[in-house]
């Protein structure tokens, strides 16, 4: 007997965040019948869950509409959120275009796109406008990995970093109730799951009513059933030495620290709106290596931020030189709409973005080299 079920491929582009959406966005399709397929070309329904904070990712999107054989397409998450309906001008296959606030519409959108498909109704929709999510779409227990699940405790972000379009698409601070974190995480565990990554735009803003960031991995920690959590983002300005105790004393808590500093020169972080001096930086990493003992630490450069000069880009040479990450992810700048940076030209030219890029992704690997 055929089986009937209409099949979706669901690709995903981007971070930790788009992941966990996309786990989202098959559990609530799956509740609605639909059946998550690995194959694209066989699958009725094409979802991209989109991400747009470089060009580069956004131009992959784009070249990979044109080969989508399905009859149904849709583009969900950030360039959903950032380009909204103009999508359908640029690339007129496809069907449906959802933000990143918007996923739990996905099924009933599909459904009304079934409906119409094949006549004159046939009609496109875009969903992009809420500024949050019910907690609800967060209990599908949809996991891909069977043994380690991420846990979302805030969406948005409230920093404005001169470069990043985040705060643009995917909205303000929004810190989800621990008591529906803590209910997710004894799900998961029913279901197998012993290792849980809590995720946030920049975790440690987390506040819900009297519970804090510390607060929170204090609870976590006290799960039953889990054997290993861990955390990403961290933001260096929220970032303090009772984070690093209370990590200490978490016993599940695997002792990774992510903390980007994006630049080693003062002027460039300032223009940047980082909100911190490369000398708060040093001292974070100091302290933190001074209470987590064999604690890993990682960080995300940017290079070729506009105006960067030679003497700005060697200030963060030297400064990954002198902390020695365990790992670090260097990124070319690259301008993205609606952002404070936008407005500055974008003067360091690709050549020499690509060279400064290679000199810390060459200086990075003699460094973790040594580590080994
Ligand atoms: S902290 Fe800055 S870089 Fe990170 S998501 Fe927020 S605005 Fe973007």
């Amino acid at each position: 007997m055929r089986d009937n079920k209409k099949k979706v491929f669901l690709k995903t582009f981007g971070c930790q965040m788009n992941v966990r959406d996309s786990e989202v966005i098959c559990g609530l399709l799956e509740r609605q019948g639909y059946q998550i397929s690995d194959d694209e070309d066989k699958a009725d329904i094409v979802i991209f869950n989109t991400c747009s904070v470089r060009q580069h990712a956004e131009d992959k999107v784009w070249s990979a509409i044109g080969r989508v054989k399905a009859k149904i397409i849709g583009i969900v998450g950030c360039m959903a959120t950032n380009y909204r309906q103009a999508i359908f001008d640029k690339a007129p296959e496809v069907d449906f275009v959802v933000g990143t606030s918007d996923i739990a519409k996905i099924p009933l959108i599909i459904a009304e796109i079934e409906k119409h498909k094949d006549s004159f109704l046939a009609k496109k929709i875009y969903e992009t406008d809420s500024d949050h999510r019910e907690d609800e779409i967060y209990h599908t227990g949809f996991h891909l990995d069977k043994e380690h699940a991420f846990v979302v405790v805030s969406e948005g972000c409230e920093n404005y970093c001169a470069y990043c379009v985040v705060p643009y698409v995917r909205g303000r601070l929004r810190s989800r109730p621990y008591s529906d974190i803590l209910a997710e995480i004894k799900e998961d565990i029913d279901a197998g799951i012993t290792k849980i990554t809590l995720l946030g735009q920049n975790v440690n803003m987390y506040n819900y009513k009297e519970v804090n960031f510390i607060e929170l991995l204090k609870l976590v920690n006290s799960v039953n059933g889990l054997k290993e959590f861990s955390f990403i983002t961290t933001h260096p300005k929220d970032t303090t030495a009772k984070l690093f105790q209370a990590m200490n004393d978490a016993d599940k808590l695997k002792k990774y620290l992510h903390l980007p500093v994006q630049s080693g020169s003062n002027r460039i972080l300032k223009l940047m709106n980082r909100g911190y001096t490369r000398e708060f930086y040093l001292d974070l990493v100091e302290n933190y290596r001074k209470i987590v003992k064999n604690g890993t630490l990682t960080t995300d450069i940017i290079v070729g931020f506009p105006t960067e000069t030679k003497e700005d880009f060697q200030d963060t040479y030297e400064l990954v030189n002198n902390v020695g990450f365990d790992a670090a992810y260097i990124f070319k700048y690259s301008v993205r709409p609606h952002t404070q940076a936008a407005s500055l030209s974008d003067d360091v030219d690709k050549k020499e973005k690509e060279r400064r890029h290679s000199l810390i992704l060459e200086l990075q690997k003699r460094i973790s080299l040594k580590k080994r």
